[in-house]
């Protein structure tokens, strides 16, 4: 069987030159502010692979580098001022923060509005309950690939590795809307393997290189690989033996340039989605 690798640069230019049309229609532009705490240099990354995505789309940007002994005062006043402001529709704060601040507190005062990763509490219940929120840029990134490649999840069984509030929980309730029957797995599963190869759609997102082996997968399964690990050499790489998957499955994304950069465009399209709510 030759599979198709699934191409998530292609889907994001896509998604990108969309908003970026979208946005010139529009008289005020969307804004975006990001926040970043501490030295930490993958977020640094990140927040640097954000604002380059603003600017080709269009959307005003603003990044907030604050010291690594910010206060959790600071830090909430500096989202108070940011939840006030007319110009920004959407705010994100990059995770991990320093231990010594309370994330749960940050995700709370973050204005379910402006909440263009879906960290909200009660955008989460939204989407728990099948509503129209701003969907968690990862997991909508997953469907948006599915969709781009026309593979439906309806009547299929998916099989979601992993239970974190930000990739596996809203994946799994995603796939669930998607009318998929799903089973989420995690450390405590006693048989993983036996648990993927049921799976119709595999998604991994343990962050354990070399988890997901050939064998765990059924014939013509689609696999998508969530996780960014890095391997013995430094590579970049996912949690699936992708050489191994390729004999079995029929789709597959790569690490890196699968969910990655859809995950960055689905940002963009989340902060246009605030702003037209904003009226704009
Ligand atoms: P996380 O908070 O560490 O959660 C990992 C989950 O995987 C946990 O639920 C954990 O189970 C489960 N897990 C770990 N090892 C396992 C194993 N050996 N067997 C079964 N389950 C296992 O990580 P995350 O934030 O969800 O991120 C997951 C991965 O996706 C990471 O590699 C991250 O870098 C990547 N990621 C990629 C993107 C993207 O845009 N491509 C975005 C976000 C995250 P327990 O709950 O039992 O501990």
């Amino acid at each position: 069987m030759s599979a198709v690798i699934m191409d998530g640069k292609a889907l994001a230019a896509k998604i990108k030159d969309h908003v970026r049309e979208q946005v010139e229609k529009m008289d005020r532009k969307p804004g975006l502010a990001v926040v970043l705490v501490g030295e930490n240099p993958a977020s640094k990354v990140y927040v640097n692979g954000k604002k380059k995505d603003c600017s080709q789309c269009g959307i005003y940007s603003e990044e907030y580098v604050l010291p690594g002994e910010t206060t959790q005062e600071e830090l909430l006043d500096l989202i108070g001022a940011l939840n006030q402001r007319e110009d920004i529709d959407g705010l994100l704060v990059q995770f991990p923060l320093p231990g010594h601040l309370d994330g749960k507190a940050v995700e709370l005062a973050i204005r379910p509005d402006k909440d263009v990763d879906c960290v909200h509490p009660a955008n989460m219940g939204y989407l728990m309950m099948g509503e129209e929120t701003l969907w968690p840029c990862t997991p909508a990134g997953v469907m948006r690939l599915l969709s781009e490649y026309e593979i439906d999840p309806s009547g299929k069984r998916c099989v979601v590795v992993g239970r974190s509030n930000i990739v596996g929980k809203p994946q799994a309730m995603l796939m669930l809307w998607g009318d998929a029957t799903v089973t989420v797995c995690h450390t405590k599963t006693p048989d993983l393997a036996a648990e993927c190869r049921q799976a119709d759609i595999l998604v991994s997102a343990a962050g354990h290189t070399g988890l997901v082996t050939g064998d765990m997968i059924k014939p013509g399964a689609v696999v998508v690989d969530v996780a960014v690990n890095r391997n013995t050499e430094g590579k970049l790489c996912g949690d699936v033996v992708f050489e191994e998957a390729l004999e079995k499955v029929s789709y597959i994304t790569p690490v890196p340039g699968g969910v990655g950069p859809v995950t960055r465009a689905m940002l963009m399209e989340n902060t246009l989605r605030a702003a037209r709510r904003h009226g704009k």
